[in-house]
Formats: structure tokens, sequence, C-alpha cells
């Protein structure tokens, strides 16, 4: 059995749509596989601590949320980077992924900066993103998965040329309902627009999630995890890309 240790980055200010959610869904899987979750927040002013986390989670925000963690946020970017560096796992969820990048211009013009860990930029425009999405992911060579999440967003996000998207829209806006990207991942490092939450109905993600924090625990490879039945997330997953593709808007 091994503690898998996860830091939940300002749960109290970060948690619309339930992205809480994804916590328990990596908590339960992880038990499935008779591994455990030890989760702890990490709020403001709190120091995070190289080798202290195998996996870091942050979720969404209004535009005010995220001006009142922007700052802080930034305090931390450095320790950030180092334990991105060092092999943590870091999934970061549309208001928390838009402040992984070098900064996001809310609705309203606040500038608020990014930790630029990322490489990308958000811009609010005036048409908010709303809807079921669907996306086609590949993160490891030659396992093509789908993704299905929803989406709910005014920040347009720009990847910069050559950075990796999470996948590509098939159904949905996406990034910034123009260039087919969603999300963008670099290394162990994943952010996107979907929430809501996200890993009830896309179980592999959460699995790669997991086997990456495994083999930062272990300093080894991710390992492979044993299968689960996973019927009923299998069905949730079918009705939400079903909502999307219905939705259309296929790049
Ligand atoms: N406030 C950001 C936006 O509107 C992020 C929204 C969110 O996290 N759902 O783009």
């Amino acid at each position: 059995m091994t503690a898998i240790r996860v830091g939940h980055l300002y749960p109290d200010y970060l948690n619309i749509y339930a992205d809480r959610g994804n916590i328990a869904v990596l908590a339960q899987r992880a038990v499935w596989r008779s591994h455990e979750l030890e989760v702890t927040a990490i709020g403001m002013g709190d120091p995070i601590r190289a080798g202290e986390h195998d996996l870091y989670y942050v979720g969404g925000g209004q535009d005010r949320e995220q001006l009142l963690v922007a700052e802080d946020l930034l305090g931390k970017a450095s320790a950030l980077r180092e334990v991105v560096a060092g092999g943590a796992a870091l999934l970061a969820v549309c208001g928390g992924y838009q402040l992984l990048g070098r900064g996001y211009r809310g609705f309203h013009g606040e500038d608020m900066p990014g930790i630029g860990l990322l490489p990308l930029e958000t811009v609010a425009g005036e048409r908010r993103m709303i809807g079921d999405v669907l996306l086609e992911c590949e993160l490891e060579p030659g396992e093509r998965r789908t993704l299905a999440g929803f989406e709910n967003h005014a920040g347009r996000t720009r990847l910069d040329p050559g950075a990796e998207p999470l996948g590509r829209v098939l159904a949905g806006f996406g990034n910034d309902g123009e260039s087919g990207f969603e999300g963008c991942r670099a290394g162990r490092v994943i952010g996107t627009y979907l929430h809501g939450p996200l890993l009830p109905r896309n179980p592999w993600l959460a699995d790669w999630l997991l086997s990456q924090a495994l083999a930062h625990r272990s300093g080894g490879e991710p390992p492979q995890l044993e299968p689960l039945p996973d019927e009923l997330e299998r069905q949730a997953h079918e009705v939400s890309a079903g909502r999307a593709r219905a939705r259309g808007g296929k790049f």
C-alpha cells in the first residue's frame, strides 16, 4: 500500500461546479487498488515544499476568486516549478488552469499575473463559452482516448506555438473557440477547462494521474494500474459525450 500525497491548492476559493469531486474520485480509485490518498489543503500563505506531495490539484473559480488568489500563487511560483521539475503531477481546472499561464485578463479588464508554468495566455472575451465538450486525447503515444466534460468560461486561452494541447476538440469550444485545441499538457502537468467534475466520467484520466503520482512517490516509472469494471463511469462518459456531439461545433 502506498500513500499518495495530494496537495489541494486553495480549496476554499477555487471550487466551482464541485471541482472537489475530482479528489473523491482519485481517493476511491486509489483505495480500489489498495492504495490511499492523503489530501492536504494548501491555502493562502502556506508553503509548497519539495518532496511533500506527489500530485497537486487546483480547481476553477470566478474572476473574483482568481483575483484573490493570484498574488499568493505568484509567491508559490518558483516552488511549484521546482516540484513539477522533480516529477510531481498537477491537474488544474479552468480558473486554476488560466493562472498557470503567463496571465489572465478578466472580464472587467483586471490583469491577473500567472505563474508561467504552462506556455499560454488568457484574455476574457464578451461571450461566455458554455456547454458540453468532447475531446480526443493522446497522452501516451498510440493510446487515443476521449474526454467528456463541461465548460463555462469567458477566457480565451492561446497556446504558444509548439505547446502541447491536452486534446483536440471534437465538439464544443475548447481553449478559444477557434484553434480546435483544449487545455495544455506539459509532462505531468495538465490544465483544462473541463469541469463539473471531470474525473467521474473520465476514469482513464484519473488513473493516468494516479499512476504519474505513484511514479513520483517511488522515483520509478508510472505503474500499470489494475483495471476496474467502470460500467457506471462508461455510461456517464457516454451520456456526456452524446450531449456534446448533439451540440456540435466540430473543428
Ligand atoms: N473566471 C474564468 C473565466 O470566466 C474561469 C471560469 C471558471 O473557472 N469556470 O474564464
